[in-house]
């Protein structure tokens, strides 16, 4: 059970995280992609106060290295569900469930776009979570769309209980799969359906059809994560203390909108630590 717990590992999440240890708060930070992968690609920052020249995966070390040194619970999970379970919420990873008085939602960039039919299909066909409903599939053939390469030991895993996996990868794929059971097919996925055989992945080059499909990315849309969230747009809505309709779940960074700037994403997280702290006291 955690006062605060940081859903995303960024530069907002972590932010967020030295407010409230600061503050006293018992924090834990969830980071599913190894801390920022999209601030990491960044060969030069310039425009980050103190820093006149640093690579993005510089910034991180020391980002990292700063809350290290707050007593702060990182765990390196992805957390696949955020449900309100009375006063407090409870929040889901492939393995384990934790509990917090408040949680701060810091998952960035939202993916530009879900495929049709993807949100509609999610949780009969499709899911974002081998561990959670790969068993589901066992001897079954299954589509993976994967814009990740790092969720390659996801697929794996499935091909180890499917009886084939169709791996169709959004990025330059530079290791082969290991296992024989899986084909990887290179194309553009347009929609997803549900046929009278069962799932349908409709790409320019044709249909293919499964048992299940399964979708990795760095984020999912975040609507997913938590249902009754407001969005605006693709954003999660929130107001000027980065609270959003729910009461007791605040929200920073990319996933909040434009400008995807890193010091936007640092002064978000520390605005929603303080909201966060607030409400805890309002609670009391
Ligand atoms: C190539 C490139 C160059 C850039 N250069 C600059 C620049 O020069 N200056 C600048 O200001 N900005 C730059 N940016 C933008 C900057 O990287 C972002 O604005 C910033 O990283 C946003 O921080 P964030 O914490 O909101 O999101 P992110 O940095 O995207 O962090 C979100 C984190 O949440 C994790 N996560 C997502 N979902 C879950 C989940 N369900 N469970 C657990 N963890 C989860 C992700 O793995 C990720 O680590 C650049 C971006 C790119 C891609």
């Amino acid at each position: 059970m955690y006062d605060i717990a940081i859903i995303g590992g960024g530069p907002a999440g972590l932010s967020a995280a030295v407010t409230a240890a600061v503050r006293n708060k018992k924090v834990a930070v969830f980071e599913a992609n190894g801390f920022s992968p999209r601030l990491q690609l960044a060969a030069h920052i310039h425009n980050y106060l103190g820093f006149e020249d640093i690579s993005g995966a510089d910034m991180m070390h020391k980002f990292l290295a700063q809350v290290r040194s707050y007593p702060v619970a990182i765990i390196e999970q992805k957390v696949m569900a955020l449900q309100p379970m009375g006063d407090k919420f409870m929040l889901g990873t492939s393995g384990d469930v934790y509990e917090a008085a408040a949680v701060i939602i810091a998952t960035g960039m939202a993916p530009a776009g879900t495929l049709p039919g993807e949100k509609e299909l999610l949780g009969q066909g499709v899911s974002y979570c081998a561990t959670c409903d790969g068993m589901l599939y066992r001897g079954k053939k299954v589509v993976v769309i994967s814009a990740v390469p790092h969720a390659l030991e996801e697929v794996e895993f499935l091909a180890g209980l499917c009886s084939e996996v169709i791996l169709v990868p959004l990025y330059k794929l530079e290791a082969v799969p290991q296992a024989s059971n899986i084909t990887v097919v290179k194309t553009v996925p347009q929609a997803i359906t549900r046929g009278e055989q069962g799932m349908e992945v409709q790409s320019k080059d044709g249909t293919m059809r499964s048992d299940g499909v399964f979708i990795f990315r760095v984020s999912n849309p975040v609507d997913t994560l938590m249902p009754g969230l407001q969005l605006q747009e693709q954003s999660i809505g929130v107001d000027a203390a980065m609270a959003t309709n729910i009461a007791g779940i605040f929200a920073a960074g990319d996933c909040t909108g434009q400008p995807w700037q890193i010091s936007r994403a640092t002064g978000q997280g520390q605005v929603a630590a303080l909201g966060a702290v607030s409400y805890l006291a309002s609670k009391k």
